[in-house]
């Protein structure tokens, strides 16, 4: 972090700001030029929780800059290797593992309906089961998941199948439910980002936590979730971007944000998911945008699929069905086998 003092400044002023600094057990570094004065402060500042609001409410500092990134524990920067994580023993995602899909319906809407799917996508070559039991939706008397039986089901669908599975956790006191039915991979939902007792709570457990980029999270906000799981101790922390609120919903459901692909591969070296049911809301945009994510590097992609797009309890207009996900499958596997 940089400290730049206002022109104005008095001794005393700078003395506080070098006072702060030191009491944080950090070394200040004072550079006096002809008009300003900028402190640097060496050392690991993110250890020491100083964030740039410590300083710029002091008297005489014009303006603070950060070096650091703010996030630390998922900085690559900080963890130059890519991670892996381990979701089974056989099925990994990250470094130079390949490419890992998670497919399924939106919800789990009955034993029959995630048994089928979970046999479809693992023949057209999925390796992880998804589908929500507890479903996040804004609008009460809407369909809010089969909740604890869905679980059951899904659980069915994976002794069945051999699929391991992911699904959505919105409540920490659902968490050691989750963890005895043998979840896989607990999915944190978009609108739980920032739900930090949520995060906390899942800092604690060791399995793989799906983190989806809240709707309007910039990255830094994004990472520093993750942040905040690995914090607790849990550094199996997979992101997924799912896209974000813009100005233009007419065609798609949200921007897909691809770039992020490049973006937290140089940021941090936690494996990216993209997205695209989420991301575009459309079937007959989720092949293309699949195709654009792995090109662009991505370690895995979820996609929404169901035996019956056109009656599915929720986000049917994004779903494909077993032959569209079957079609997309070859091309992705044809694509992804020449990178
Ligand atoms: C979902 O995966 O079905 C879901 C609700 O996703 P998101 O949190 O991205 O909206
Ligand atoms: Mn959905």
């Amino acid at each position: 972090m940089i400290i730049v003092m206002e022109t104005g400044a008095s001794q005393k002023d700078l003395e506080r700001v070098l006072k702060k600094i030191r009491e944080s057990q950090l070394t200040p570094v004072i550079n006096k030029g002809e008009i300003y004065t900028v402190v640097a402060l060496i050392g690991n500042e993110a250890n020491k929780d100083l964030v740039p609001s410590d300083f710029e409410a002091m008297d005489g500092v014009k303006r603070v800059q950060r070096i650091q990134e703010p996030f630390h524990l998922a900085s690559r920067t900080v963890h130059p290797e890519l991670s892996e994580i381990e979701i089974t023993p056989e099925i990994k995602i990250g470094s130079k593992n390949q490419l890992l899909i998670m497919s399924g319906p939106c919800s789990v809407e009955g034993e029959e309906q995630i048994v089928r799917t979970a046999k479809a996508i693992k023949s057209a070559g999925a390796q992880v089961l998804r589908g929500g039991a507890y479903k996040p939706r804004t609008a009460p008397r809407t369909f809010e998941g089969l909740k604890e039986q869905g679980l059951d089901f899904l659980v069915k669908a994976k002794e069945e199948v051999g699929t391991p599975i992911v699904t959505e956790i919105m409540d920490a006191r659902d968490l050691d439910l989750m963890l005895k039915k043998g979840v896989d991979i607990l999915q944190v939902g978009a609108r739980n980002m920032q739900n930090y007792t949520l995060l906390d709570e899942l800092g604690k457990v060791q399995k793989a936590i799906l983190l989806k980029r809240g709707m309007s999270a910039s990255i830094d906000e994004w990472l520093l979730a993750a942040e905040r799981i690995m914090h607790g101790g849990n550094k199996r922390v997979i992101l997924c971007e799912r896209g974000i609120r813009s100005f233009d919903s007419k065609y798609t459901r949200n921007i897909l944000d691809l770039s992020t692909i490049p973006v937290i591969r140089k940021l941090s070296h936690l494996p990216i998911v993209i997205d695209p049911s989420h991301g575009t809301g459309k079937s007959s945009f989720v092949e293309s945008m699949s195709l654009a994510a792995v090109a662009a590097g991505a370690d895995g992609l979820m996609i929404e699929v169901h035996p019956k797009p056109q009656e599915a309890w929720s986000d049917g207009p994004q779903c494909l069905n077993f032959e569209e996900f079957t079609q997309t499958m070859k091309k992705i596997k044809k694509l992804a086998s020449t990178l």
